[in-house]
């Protein structure tokens, strides 16, 4: 299992928490930002509107001194929360209704009255966790000179109060958000986990010869992925059993010659004076022997040879292969008293492996002579029909049971044991056939003749040289573009 630090759980994790952080800063930040905007903008309005009444006031004076300011002033309503201070065009204060006589005739530093003594309307606004400060100051003209400076600052506590407010919920809000995420977080890592270390255990498992499944369900990529894993373990199990099927079922048709050839070369060495005509005799035997045991091992390092060899693929004319076949047979028939008929249609072409073909067209054509009557025909039909190459081999043999067609294609299956092994059978050559005829795109089936022996169709697709041109370019095209 990988370290959980670089593993992808903690990369989901990471990149939740990272977006989590980032979206509850902003969510701090931005509300408080634009409340104080929205309160700094309408403080701007009330104040300045003030400041500029207060200085047009002030400016129908005609000399500005500290008595006529504060008689001018005197029915201008003054808050608790606010200072407002005149001063003359040098700095001066002329008025201050912080009513701090000390202050009177002083000059006022502030940044606001210096900015209005050099002609320009101002304002600014403070915010701290107790008050909201804002002020606001103008020149005031006279025939348009400079003859003072308005200045009105006012600390509001009510709003400071309401931003506050507005910050704690946000900040609350906040953490109950983080407490959600990281609990959600925390779930589906637990639960990733958990569908992580399953998938492990399963190929652990796996690689210790046992085939578990994951349990798989649901519809996301992991279940994908774990429900691919069930069929990939699914199928090695099922290779696995049928190779050891294959491999205990082909020692017990090998040790079946092998102990033949063992009672043969016994019975040789122990008796001292057996006549020279029985030694031949058993000599024979073992010789016969071999040549079973050599068809065995041929056929299946054919059968292995069909699950590992990428197939030579070349249009193959069948009525070739029947006929090629057919004068292989023509003594075997002549021996058994068979009388092999071929009926071959022109163009029966499909896309394969010529010796594949071979395979199916000989092993099947043998057997026809191998399970019938003396006396008896094979008759052998190729054609071509809707786009599919038939080839039908009916013989007149004892045919084969219907509970026994659904085995008769698997490896070292035989209904009649003893008349196989007289027939030299393997048991392997229909398996041969049936997986040939697979790998092709073909189907393979049994079914009892008109004469009450059997007959076995094979329907493989027929070759069509534009089609398979058409894909052939796709596939160079498809070639060109990996490489
Ligand atoms: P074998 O080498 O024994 O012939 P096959 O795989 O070719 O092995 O055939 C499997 C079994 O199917 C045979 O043992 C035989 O019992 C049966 N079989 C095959 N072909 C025929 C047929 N044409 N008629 C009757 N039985 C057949």
């Amino acid at each position: 299992m990988g370290s959980f630090f670089g593993g992808i759980r903690f990369q989901i994790a990471g990149s939740i928490i990272a977006v989590s952080i980032v979206i509850i800063t902003l969510l701090n930040i931005f509300p408080v930002l634009i409340t104080e905007q929205l309160i700094s903008d309408s403080n701007n309005d009330k104040l300045s509107a003030r400041v500029e009444t207060i200085a047009s006031t002030v400016s129908q004076i005609e000399t500005l001194t500290s008595s006529r300011v504060s008689l001018a002033l005197e029915y201008f309503s003054i808050y608790n929360d606010e200072r407002l201070i005149i001063t003359d065009n040098v700095g001066k204060c002329l008025f201050d209704s912080s009513r701090v006589d000390s202050q009177v005739k002083k000059y006022m530093l502030q940044p606001e009255i210096s900015a209005a003594m050099r002609g320009q309307d101002v304002f600014s606004c403070q915010f701290t966790d107790e008050f909201v400060y804002s002020t606001a100051a103008c020149p005031i003209f006279l025939r348009g000179n400079l003859i003072g400076v308005a200045y009105l600052h006012e600390s509001d506590a009510e709003q400071a109060t309401f931003l506050s407010g507005i910050r704690s919920t946000i900040a609350r809000f906040s953490v109950i958000i983080g407490v959600i995420i990281g609990g959600v977080t925390v779930a589906m890592m637990v639960i990733l986990t958990k569908r992580f270390l399953r998938l492990y255990s399963a190929i652990d498992d796996m690689r210790s010869g046992e085939y578990s499944s994951t349990g798989a369900r649901g519809k996301d990529e992991l279940s994908t992925l774990a429900a691919r894993m069930d069929e990939l373990a699914t199928e090695i199990q099922q290779n696995e059993d049928r190779r050891k099927q294959f491999v205990s079922d082909a020692s017990h048709e090998l040790r079946t010659p092998l102990s033949s050839m063992r009672l043969l070369a016994d019975a040789i060495l122990q008796s001292q004076d057996m006549p020279a005509d029985m030694v031949r005799e058993f000599v024979g035997d073992i010789g016969t022997e071999i040549d079973r045991l050599t068809r065995i091992t041929g056929k299946m390092l054919t059968l292995t040879k069909l699950s590992s060899r990428t197939p030579n693929l070349t249009a193959v004319n069948m009525a070739d292969t029947v006929n090629v076949s057919a004068h292989m047979l023509g003594p075997v028939s002549e021996r058994a008293d068979v009388k092999l008929t071929c009926s071959v249609g022109d163009d029966c072409i499909v896309y394969a492996d010529g010796d594949s073909i071979y395979q199916i067209v000989y092993n099947l054509m043998e057997n026809a002579i191998k399970y019938n009557r003396r006396g008896g025909e094979e008759n052998v039909f190729l054609y071509k029909k809707e786009g599919s190459v038939f080839f039908i081999v009916d013989d007149t043999g004892p045919g084969i049971p219907e509970s026994e067609r659904e085995h008769i294609f698997e490896r070292f299956y035989r209904i009649d044991k003893a008349r196989s092994r007289s027939a030299g059978g393997t048991g392997l050559g229909l398996a041969i056939v049936s997986e040939n005829t697979t790998k092709f795109g073909g189907k393979i089936h049994v079914e009892p003749s008109v004469s009450g022996g059997s007959r076995f169709i094979v329907q493989l697709p027929e070759y069509l040289p534009e089609a398979a041109s058409d894909e052939e370019c796709s596939a160079d095209g498809g070639d060109e573009n990996e490489a």
